[in-house]
């Protein structure tokens, strides 16, 4: 039976940093050192795409249960269904590469 990623699933942090990344919104700091993003507000295409990659997950339920918790477009997903700033997240997910051993439980709202 397929899981709905829920911000407990163990999933979950290896899902947000591909979100974060080349395969998702791309956050970035420009050169005024605001976060920027190429999320299009309008969709959760890159969730989507993302969560059809892994096994072992409900793609439509998680869509659902991201929606349900504020998360209408991809970079909403970050900030309020995993309740973090761009900040927060991209430390979150440098903090899963360079100790990944380490387990770093996310802050619910
Ligand atoms: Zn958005």
């Amino acid at each position: 039976m397929n899981e709905i990623l829920t911000t407990d699933h163990k999933l979950f942090l290896p899902f947000m940093e591909r979100l974060i990344g080349n395969e998702g919104i791309e956050i970035k700091i420009d050169n005024d050192g605001e976060f920027t993003d190429r999320c299009n507000d309008d969709s959760l295409k890159y969730s989507e795409v993302i969560l059809n990659t892994m096994s072992g997950i409900d793609v439509d339920a998680t869509l659902e249960y991201f929606m349900a918790n504020g998360g209408y477009c991809d970079c909403e997903v970050i900030v309020n269904v995993a309740g973090l700033e761009f900040s927060e997240a991209l430390a979150v997910v440098d903090h899963i590469k360079s100790s990944p051993k380490s387990p770093l439980s996310i802050p619910h709202p």
